[in-house]
């Protein structure tokens, strides 16, 4: 994992190639990712990214990696397009948190732990505001799927499954057997905490069939990662399928 305040950009090496998982706010701060991944793994044979979901501190950074497909769930098309329909206003958004960082690298005290985050932060949307305003358009998945999709990579398979709409409408975890891991993407936080900002909760069917699909692959998973490099256990995500199913009990 490489990790840089809020962006973090996974890479598995396989017999096939390089699998990244998420690919980071801009392309400035995502090459020296990329240099970094390839200088640790000896290799330039990037295969495949996959996006967690269409948010652009997720996807930013895909072009980058300029001979891999580019993988996500069939809704990423339309939520790119639909994100950047006004750019003006993003870099606006993006601008005006990079000034409040910077207000706070003026408050806190020079290399102390505050400082650092900020710093990171402050760089990471320095580095998105640059893109926007260089016009630098996100490369979209060339790969997409609309329930669930498998990756053989050999000697490690990437199993991906739509969420539903929930924290975004391109949500899907990906469980990796061989490294008996899960990727929620922004879906779940520590203690299970779901990030649920479609309020309809249009696709509770989804979600149902998205809990039963994580059941039947528990005792096969170790570790989750979240989309920002949180590491979750066991108890966070049985915590997160009981509040998932609890949401859908409410109506
Ligand atoms: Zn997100």
């Amino acid at each position: 994992m490489v990790i840089f305040g809020s962006d973090v950009i996974t890479a598995i090496n396989t017999k096939k190639g390089i699998v990244v998982i998420d690919a980071g706010i801009s392309t400035g701060l995502s090459s020296k990712y990329r240099d970094r991944i390839e200088m640790e793994f000896q290799s330039e044979k990037f295969a495949y990214v996959i996006n967690t979901h269409a948010h652009h501190d997720h996807n930013r950074g895909n072009s980058v990696f300029v001979k891999s497909q580019i993988v996500g769930h069939k809704n990423s098309l339309n939520e790119i397009e639909k994100q950047w329909e006004m750019p003006e206003k993003v870099k606006k958004a993006v601008g005006k948190i990079t000034e409040e960082y910077d207000l706070k690298l003026e408050k806190y005290k020079q290399n102390s732990e505050e400082w650092y985050y900020a710093f990171k932060q402050k760089t990471r949307y320095q580095n998105s505001y640059n893109d926007i305003e260089s016009a630098i358009p996100i490369k979209k998945p060339n790969i997409t799927f609309s329930d669930s999709y498998n990756i053989d990579m050999d000697n490690i398979t990437f199993q991906l499954k739509y969420f539903g709409k929930c924290h975004s409408n391109s949500d899907i975890l990906i469980f990796v057997p061989e490294l008996k891991l899960l990727f929620t993407g922004d879906l779940m936080f520590q203690f299970g905490r779901p990030s649920i900002n479609d309020t309809t909760k249009v696709d509770k069917e989804l979600w149902a069939e998205a809990v039963c699909w994580i059941e039947k692959r528990m005792y096969g998973i170790d570790k989750i990662i979240g989309g920002h490099g949180q590491i979750m256990s066991i108890e966070d995500l049985k915590a997160f399928n009981k509040k998932i199913l609890e949401q859908i009990e409410v109506d």
